[in-house]
């Protein structure tokens, strides 16, 4: 497998920029612009030419800092088709299923609307890392803005399907420590859940991040993508109902939680 030097970039309250470098090429690529500042202080400090700028979806904490750090280096920036009328600055279009080369890197777009109407989550096969915005976080799912619950659970189980158990799941934000208090209130004789738990709320007491997570952790643990599983169903009082609706309650749950 290739290696790269990824760096997570903490932004605004609680956004995760992620900066992929390679040392041979000397490509540098970021993903989302939530900000100029903290990017910008990477860069300085290592020195790295930003190259490639992927944006996952058009909300201003992903998007905000396009213009200026396009501007540092004439980055091409590159993102979703579905939504290119809502952001600017993109010199190039994926759409759902797409693949692009980004310097030494392969990359394939996946559409995975719900919370926005249009986002891609972004594959780097080679690299083993995938970027899925605000659509799956570690332990969680973003909320359902443009999107209905059956729309998202399916673009969940796209992502479930599509990336390997060993893929690092890069997410748009910092939520981890409130979506692990919600998931072991719903799955609470998960032992996994239960040692994952323990191990994010020691991450956040120590100040470290805990992004990224791996999707076979987010398969075992995270209860907005095991839906269809009948025990988590039953747990939360809808035994045999369809996994759109076990879905819909998980969410609509974990937005007043
Ligand atoms: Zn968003």
């Amino acid at each position: 497998m290739a290696t790269a030097d990824i760096r997570l970039v903490p932004c605004r309250s609680d956004n995760y920029a992620v900066l992929v470098h390679d040392s041979e090429t000397g490509t540098t690529l970021l993903v989302d612009a939530p900000e100029v500042a903290p990017i910008a202080a990477v860069l300085d400090e290592t020195g790295w030419s930003l190259d490639h700028i992927l944006i996952t979806h058009h909300h201003p904490d992903h998007v905000a800092g396009i213009g200026e750090l396009k501007a540092r280096n004439g980055a091409v920036v590159t993102g979703p088709k579905q939504e290119a009328s809502r952001i600017d600055g993109l010199d190039e279009l994926l759409d759902d299923g797409a693949s692009a080369t980004m310097g030494p890197w392969a990359v394939r777009a996946i559409a995975t609307p719900g919370h926005t109407a249009g986002p891609l989550s972004y594959w780097f096969p080679d690299l083993g890392i995938a970027f899925t915005g605000d659509t799956l976080f570690a332990m969680g799912c973003g909320r359902l803005f443009e999107g209905d619950a059956a729309t998202m659970w399916a673009s969940l189980k796209t992502l479930r399907q599509v990336l390997p158990d060993d893929t690092r799941i890069y997410c748009g934000h910092e939520y981890t420590l409130k979506n692990a208090e919600f998931s072991i209130g719903v799955d609470p004789e998960n032992e996994v859940l239960k040692a994952r738990v323990a191990d994010v709320k020691a991450k956040r007491a120590r100040g470290e991040p805990t992004v990224p997570s791996t999707m076979a952790e987010e398969k075992a643990t995270n209860p907005f993508l095991r839906a269809d599983d009948p025990a988590l169903a039953a747990a939360i009082g809808l035994e045999g109902a369809a996994p759109e609706e076990v879905f819909a309650e998980l969410r609509a749950r974990r937005d007043v939680a």
